[in-house]
């Protein structure tokens, strides 16, 4: 390991991020945690463990390479960093993790249902659906199995009577699928005590994504 592969930069992306996740109300007090991988190094930086976002400068900010050997840093890391690294270990298109709380999820996560597809930004961001992981308890080996498991190739996943884990390429994108996880969540709690909500088909769930991923946007 060369001391030269810990950038500051990322350290400081570790800080701001956690601190837009606090503005944009999608973590409250010490909860919810974040990682950043350097594609170039490896090397994933990782929030540290119960400090309050606002507390965070770059000294706390924990490094780890894919062997969850920790490289630098002498904080203890967030608790969940055994998710994180196995997330990006199983997916080398992500390189960004966040892990938070957010209330309408949670109802689905407590309820143990999945969400479905029934708007399209979350088709086409995220996946034909979302699942819950099978339970274990924070911070445990057996948790990150599961949510790695239950990820597969989906953008987000839920833990049951705890959050979500969404992902994504770098930050834009893994901020993104947390507001539309969230925003499909609330929408499908809604939907469901007036009536029934009507799903996206497989056909139209497979034209969406391919839209997104081969026409969408300027230059393609
Ligand atoms: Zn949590």
């Amino acid at each position: 390991m060369n001391a030269a592969m810990v950038k500051d930069d990322y350290k400081q992306r570790i800080v701001d991020g956690g601190m837009q996740m606090v503005a944009e109300k999608l973590t409250v007090g010490t909860w919810g945690n974040v990682s950043i991988r350097d594609p170039e190094t490896g090397l994933i930086y990782v929030k540290p463990s119960g400090m309050k976002y606002a507390d965070i400068t770059k000294d706390d900010i924990v490094v780890f390479n894919k062997d969850l050997v920790k490289v630098d840093g002498h904080r203890k890391p967030s608790i969940e960093y055994q998710f994180h690294i196995g997330i990006m270990n199983a997916r080398p298109d992500v390189n960004c993790v966040i892990h938070t709380h957010p209330v309408y999820s949670a109802v689905l996560g407590a309820l143990g249902m999945d969400l479905p597809a029934i708007s399209e930004d979350f088709v086409q961001l995220v996946g034909a659906k979302i699942i819950n992981c099978a339970y274990a308890l924070p911070g445990t080996p057996e948790l990150a199995h599961n949510i790695v498991e239950a990820l597969g190739s989906r953008n987000a996943v839920m833990i049951p009577n705890h959050g979500t884990v969404c992902c994504g390429s770098d930050w834009d994108m893994v901020m993104k699928v947390c507001f539309v996880v969230e925003k499909a969540a609330q929408i499908y709690v809604l939907a469901r005590s007036i009536g029934a909500p009507k799903l996206i088909s497989d056909a139209d769930i497979l034209a969406m994504q391919d839209f997104a991923r081969n026409h969408y946007g300027q230059g393609k």
